[in-house]
């Protein structure tokens, strides 16, 4: 069965396609020849994933998942959220992000925070939604140079690494998308 993976990023369309039993091949949007931006213009996670999803449903035909994720900080009233690729402006850079993030929580004692991801799968004529969380805490600098976005300054509730200083493996094991990935896959087995 082929799926199409809403995303243009070639880091998450091989995180995911890991976590896939092997009869599914996911396609990204390239695959299907779609080369634009899909605007993110929600004010909530599930609300970005939903229009990735229609996008490509409406002007492509096809079946597909998309996510969407953000950081929420509690010291920062859930920030930067939905606004965790642009958070420190238009041209969505990792490291720009991770400095105005360290820089806002400078005095802050409280640095707990999660990955909060959203799936949503338009199959069949119908949509479904599926969640995942991920709690840890906000570092002071960063470490290790593995995965992308926050992955250096984050480390998972319980652990001693950051996202960025585990395997891809080991970050699907506990990580938001995986969470979510994982619950898609059962939804997609039980059919
Ligand atoms: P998106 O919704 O997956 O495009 O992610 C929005 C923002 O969150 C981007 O800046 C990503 O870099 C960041 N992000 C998404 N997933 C992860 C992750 O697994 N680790 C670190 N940052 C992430």
């Amino acid at each position: 069965m082929q799926l199409v993976f809403a995303t243009h990023n070639p880091n998450k369309l091989r995180e995911v396609q890991a976590l896939m039993p092997k009869h599914i091949q996911l396609l990204g949007l390239t695959d299907i020849g779609c080369t634009e931006e899909i605007p993110e213009t929600a004010k909530t996670i599930q609300g970005n994933a939903q229009l990735k999803v229609d996008h490509v449903t409406q002007h492509y035909g096809h079946d597909c998942f998309a996510d969407d994720t953000g950081l929420e900080v509690n010291a920062l009233n859930k920030a930067p959220g939905v606004y965790s690729a642009r958070y420190a402006g238009p041209q969505k850079n990792s490291d720009d992000n991770m400095q105005k993030l360290l820089h806002e929580l400078d005095d802050q004692k409280d640095r707990s925070a999660q990955f909060k991801t959203v799936i949503a799968l338009n199959l069949n004529g119908q949509q479904h939604f599926f969640e995942g969380i991920a709690r840890g805490t906000i570092l002071y600098q960063k470490r290790g140079d593995q995965g992308f976005g926050y992955d250096p300054i984050f480390q998972p509730l319980g652990y001693e690494h950051t996202f960025a200083e585990l395997s891809m493996q080991e970050k699907n094991q506990l990580a938001h998308r995986g969470i979510a990935v994982r619950k898609l896959i059962a939804f997609l087995e039980s059919l």
